[in-house]
């Protein structure tokens, strides 16, 4: 038994928040999940887990959802969506806020989030109404050939502690206008959001009146818990976002019952500057991807490449932005860069550090920062000499490797010799530059971007990445076609039966 829970002010706040976005209290109270806050480290919520046998009734439950859902036209399913979109927008500043208090970034990354969540809302609304296939020339006389959609089943959504929010919403609107329903197993670190969430799609389900029960719900718990969404043979695709070594133990498994994954995993991306890069400029990308979200994006820049011309004025007024970056509580509008996570992820900045040091590494900044609670650190610069191993390496941390180059083809074969491929950059005002960088002799990465950095995705655009990112693709263009299946119909208007490549069959 844990002892009877005495909020702090920062506690009864985020159980404020939580009350009126819809979460009920015994949601909250005397659970085995303890949720901290990075803020301060202080304990807020005890929540109520999932034990493993409750999961397969949530995926049954689930299932059954889907069976009525698939039936439901696709522009109807978009209302649901439409509605969701609303409460959104009605929730964002408690939702935002409740997400800086969660996951510690600060108060307009917070509300950016949210706002990623309507955006991705209003985009699957349009898409209820354009779930196109094509129709194809058949060589047959009298018959036709297209491709339908169709929806998938359960969506199994693995999420991780940094996008606590918005990479649910991804799959789920994109899932839900698709016809399939969604089960969710947010970050252990990061359940008080979904439960929110969870709480607010309640609100809109019940506003259009007949979504089946379960359409979307949440799975609480730890890797035991995902593991069993993995591994059930009723959920036939499993998003999973989060470190490469989860992906390496989730798509092994998914392979085995041959089940879809779309994996999101780590990310070392990097940037190119080039001689005629626009310096201002190039110093305000490189500052917000590099130390926004105290380094906790997929997308940060942990790596920073720059020709030998521009180095010795560029990296001195880096060091000056670096030492200069306001970091503390994320609720404070003044303060850039708040905490990391947990104390793991401040241990493991100050072991890269270290190793990077014994590697030749000059490190500017990393220091912690005490008397604040939670694990805050000075993000750091870090100039090297060569892509030791260290740097090869994601550290979930604000840590910029800084190397030089003197050819754009050693600097991109550079950006390419890491063994993930997410996202990467190019500063230049050469248009022959930018394009062999976009080119097929460039960047091998799944974003790949000009003049601005590597962070900040919008939804409109496909989003993942290759080698150890793990291949998925979430959120605009084409992704919604993971969520559904397709199926080619060939139909014979005529009265005879040809059959194709010439063969011939009679009876
Ligand atoms: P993590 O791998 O520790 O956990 C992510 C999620 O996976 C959690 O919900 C966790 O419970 C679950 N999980 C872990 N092992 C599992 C298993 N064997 N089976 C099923 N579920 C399992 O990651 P984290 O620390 O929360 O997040 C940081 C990592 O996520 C970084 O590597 C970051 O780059 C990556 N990330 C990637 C993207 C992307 O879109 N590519 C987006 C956000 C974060």
């Amino acid at each position: 038994m844990n002892a009877p829970f005495q909020p702090s002010p920062l506690a009864a706040e985020v159980r404020d928040l939580l009350v009126r976005l819809g979460v009920a209290p015994d949601q909250i109270e005397g659970g085995r999940l303890l949720a901290h806050s990075p803020i301060s480290g202080e304990l807020v919520a005890e929540v109520r887990e999932h034990a493993l046998p409750e999961a397969e009734a949530v995926i049954a439950r689930a299932h059954a959802a889907y069976l009525a859902w698939r039936k439901v036209p696709a522009p109807r399913r978009g209302e649901l969506v439409r509605l969701f979109g609303e409460e959104l927008r009605a929730a964002k500043a408690d939702l935002g806020r409740l997400v800086t208090l969660e996951a510690g970034k600060i108060l307009s990354e917070g509300l950016g989030e949210v706002q990623e969540m309507i955006d991705i809302c209003d985009y699957a609304v349009g898409l209820s109404r354009q779930l196109f296939g094509l129709t194809i020339a058949s060589e047959r006389p009298e018959h036709r050939m297209m491709e339908t959609w169709r929806p998938l089943g359960v969506v199994g959504v693995i999420s991780a502690f940094n996008f606590p929010v918005a990479v649910w919403s991804w799959n789920a609107a994109l899932a839900l206008v698709c016809g399939d329903a969604v089960v969710w197993k947010p970050s252990e670190k990061t359940p008080l959001t979904a439960l929110a969430v969870q709480a607010l799609f309640e609100r809109a389900a019940a506003r259009f009146g007949d979504a089946p029960a379960g359409l979307s719900s949440l799975l609480i718990g730890g890797r035991d818990v995902g593991e069993a969404l993995v591994d059930h043979p009723g959920v036939p695709l499993v998003s999973a976002t989060g470190s490469t070594a989860m992906g390496r133990a989730v798509g092994p498994r998914l392979a085995l019952r041959f089940a879809r994954g779309l994996l999101e995993l780590g990310g070392n991306n990097a940037a190119i500057v080039c001689p005629s890069a626009d310096l201002d400029l190039t110093l305000r990308a490189v500052a917000f991807a590099a130390m926004g979200t105290a380094g906790q994006r997929c997308t940060t820049l942990r790596r920073l490449i720059v020709h030998e011309d521009v180095y010795d004025t560029l990296v001195p007024r880096l060091k000056a932005a670096y030492a200069s970056v306001r970091i503390g509580d994320p609720r404070d509008p003044k303060t850039l860069v708040g905490p990391l996570i947990d104390a793991d992820a401040l241990a493991a900045m100050q072991l890269a550090l270290s190793h990077a040091k014994a590697a030749g590494g000059g490190v500017c900044g990393g220091e912690p920062v005490e008397g604040l609670g939670g694990a805050y650190a000075r993000p750091a610069l870090v100039e090297m000499t060569g892509q030791a191993e260290v740097v090869r390496r994601e550290t979930f941390a604000p840590i910029l490797y800084v190397m030089r180059y003197r050819d754009l083809d050693q600097a991109i074969a550079l950006q390419n010799d890491t063994p993930q491929g997410l996202s990467s950059s190019i500063f230049t005002r050469d248009i022959g530059e930018a394009e062999l960088f976009l080119s097929s002799e460039g960047s091998d990465c799944g974003i790949a971007n000009v003049n601005i950095g590597p962070s900040g995705a919008e939804i409109g655009g496909a989003f993942g990445g290759e080698k150890e990112t793990g291949g998925g693709r979430e959120a605009g263009s084409d992704s919604w076609k993971t969520y559904m299946r397709r199926a080619t119909n060939t139909i014979n208007y005529g009265k005879t039966l040809p059959l194709a490549q010439g063969v011939t069959f009679e009876v």
